[in-house]
């Protein structure tokens, strides 16, 4: 694989934490990208939701199939542009470990919970994740990723939490929220990837789910010129082999105009390394009429799908979960797990044990700490 100058080179790594001698037959971002597989919070994403419950049915995307189509599309925008195609694997596979049990809804009310102690943020807590609560390595603990990694998990970061982070490991991933610099190209690409794959899954599910028609999403002009063109094609197309052939001609115009625009930025600001490339306005994007589209393809699934009242309704009942299981671990601690129940940052270790269930765990210790069933209608 040859890369750009302004790639990431994990020969030039900005290094671990704990210094490691390198694998004989790997790189450090492929090492990083085997760790991420091999840890217990990635086997988890496989029962967390994405934006349907994990039980509502087995064919919707989950954390984990979501995370690997992300990796998929970064990297196949990666190779044409010379970019590290291991270190966009790495990020992307790791980029929703922090990911709490019912999708946003969970995140939303721990960080409720946690208002006076700090908040939850989940690319903070992927961060953790990875630096602290994996328990893998017999002389530290989490997973001891290059900075190069933990630089694209942490996509955002509040002021107040950068500054932690850079008080405790100066000049490290907490430093450019502070300098409002940018993350390292694969970083950017991983961003971009994250949202053509969840536009592109969300319209599938939400169609399969039966909550919006293929009708109604053909209104939406970025999904609608693809449809219109299947059919056009493909007179007889109709139902599923429509809507997967639309959606596959969507992504691909994607992909390529990601590819498009972003050569063309790169022609122009000539970044001379993968430092220099951070020190310049965002590089890796959209044309702007692809940009423009693929918002109002958010404000769509936004309006009509994570705000149906279908949705809404398991929301409140997943939130509820997350805020009864936080007051009766944070009055109970020994009601958690040993390591977590040990622990003298009590809220915080709540927070953590929370953030690591998968759905149906949470809600299991929910109904053995209240003795009430909550989501009944959907549990299997
Ligand atoms: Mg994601």
């Amino acid at each position: 694989m040859t890369l750009a100058v302004f790639a990431c080179d994990a020969a030039r790594t900005h290094g671990r934490q704990h210094p490691e001698t390198p694998a004989p037959t790997r790189t450090e971002f492929q090492r990083d990208r085997d760790r991420i597989v091999h840890s217990t919070a990635f086997r988890r994403l496989v029962y967390k939701t994405q934006v349907f419950l994990n039980h509502e049915g087995d064919l919707f995307r989950t954390r984990l199939t979501h995370s690997i189509e992300v990796a998929q599309l970064a990297r196949s925008i990666a190779r044409p542009l010379q970019l590290n195609e291991d270190l966009v694997e790495a990020i992307a596979l790791a980029h929703d470990l922090g990911h709490t049990p019912f999708g946003h809804a969970g995140q939303d009310a721990l960080n409720e919970c946690m208002r006076e102690h700090g908040g939850f943020e989940h690319n903070l807590q992927s961060l953790r994740v990875v630096d602290k609560l994996e328990e893998r390595y017999p002389v530290f603990d989490g997973l001891n990723l290059c900075f190069e990694t933990r630089e694209g998990i942490l996509k955002h970061c509040s002021q107040a939490n950068a500054l932690k982070l850079e008080a405790q490991d100066p000049g490290g991933v907490g430093r450019r929220f502070l300098e409002r610099t940018q993350p390292s190209l694969e970083a950017q690409l991983c961003n971009l990837a994250d949202e053509i794959a969840y536009n592109a899954h969300d319209i599938d599910d939400g169609v399969r789910s039966g909550l919006i028609t293929l009708e109604q999403v053909a209104q939406v002009p970025l999904f609608g010129r693809y449809c219109s063109e299947a059919r056009s094609e493909h007179p007889h197309l109709q139902g599923r082999r429509l809507l997967y052939e639309a959606i596959r001609r969507m992504l691909s115009a994607l992909v390529y105009d990601v590819i498009a625009a972003t050569r063309e930025r790169l022609d122009e600001l000539r970044p001379a390394d993968a430092d220099g490339a951070r020190a310049l306005p965002p590089l890796v994007a959209f044309t702007e009429a692809a940009r423009a589209d693929s918002a109002a393809l958010k404000r769509f699934l936004f309006a009509n799908l994570y705000r149906h009242s279908r949705v809404m309704e398991t929301t409140g009942q997943a939130q509820e979960v997350v805020r009864e299981l936080f007051a009766a671990y944070l009055a109970r601690p020994a009601e958690m797990q040993a390591g977590f129940a040990a622990r003298a940052d009590t809220a915080r270790a709540v927070a953590d044990y929370i953030a690591g269930m998968t759905d149906r765990y949470a809600l299991r210790e929910h109904e053995r700490l209240t003795g009430r069933r909550l989501l009944t209608a959907t549990i299997p």
